[in-house]
């Protein structure tokens, strides 16, 4: 079974910056439908942030625990939107769950992307069909666990996470916003994708890439 390393978190981290910085002008401009048009600056800012920090901890360092709770810090400090508390307690769990291990095996990794989504909703306090990015994020935990359980390979694991991320962002078209800015908006906001699912949905596919075989 594979072995994920610190450096696989740190250029796990550069992939999401990276993908972030593609869509950003995509996801302010969803952002700029139903809120206030600067979805993807934050995104962008925020994981540009946490790849940096991760990429200047100490290279012996094999922690990767440190690498979550340094990427958690960065991403609250640069970014002044509602989704940098929500990203940062992700991250923070994400820390939290791999905790005391060198290595992370691929249930690990299971584990920590379930923690992720959960630290979002537990941040947020959303449900899904509040049109947020719970709408994505908890599905696709939801999918990467129960194949998981059903004994996938991780790729396989992580290709149903994107699958439902997708659905789920796509459901959020129907939704009336009852959580975050969107939902001074009632039902204006129908027919618009939530941009903070969009965003969720953009981290599951980096996973899902950086672990495909
Ligand atoms: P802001 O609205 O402060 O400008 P962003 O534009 O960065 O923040 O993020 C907006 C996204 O945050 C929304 O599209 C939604 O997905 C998400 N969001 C807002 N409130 C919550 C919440 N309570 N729980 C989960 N996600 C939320
Ligand atoms: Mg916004
Ligand atoms: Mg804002």
């Amino acid at each position: 079974t594979r072995t994920i390393t610190v450096d696989d978190l740190k250029s796990l981290l550069n992939l999401i910056a990276e993908a972030m910085t593609r869509e950003k002008s995509r996801l302010c401009e969803l952002d700029g439908v139903i809120g206030d048009a600067d979805h993807g600056i934050a995104m962008e800012l925020g994981f540009s942030a946490a790849a940096k920090a991760a990429a200047v901890l100490d290279s012996a360092t094999s922690d990767p625990t440190l690498v979550f709770n340094t990427a958690a810090k960065a991403f609250l400090n640069a970014v002044g939107a509602s989704s940098g508390p929500l990203y940062a307690t992700a991250l923070m769990r994400a820390g939290a769950s791999a905790k005391g291990k060198e290595f992370l095996t691929d249930d690990d990794l299971v584990d920590v992307f379930i923690a992720l989504a959960k630290g979002i909703q537990d941040r947020g306090k959303a449900e899904i069909g509040e049109k947020t990015m719970v709408d994505a994020w908890a599905p696709a935990a939801a999918a990467c666990g129960a194949a998981r359980e059903n004994r996938m390979p991780l790729a396989t694991c992580l290709s149903e996470a994107l699958a439902a991320a997708e659905a789920g962002t796509e459901a959020t078209k129907d939704m009336i916003a009852t959580k975050g800015r969107s939902s001074r908006l009632g039902e204006r906001a129908l027919g618009h994708i939530d941009p903070g699912a969009a965003s969720a949905t953009i981290v599951v596919s980096c996973f899902q890439t950086f672990f495909s075989p």
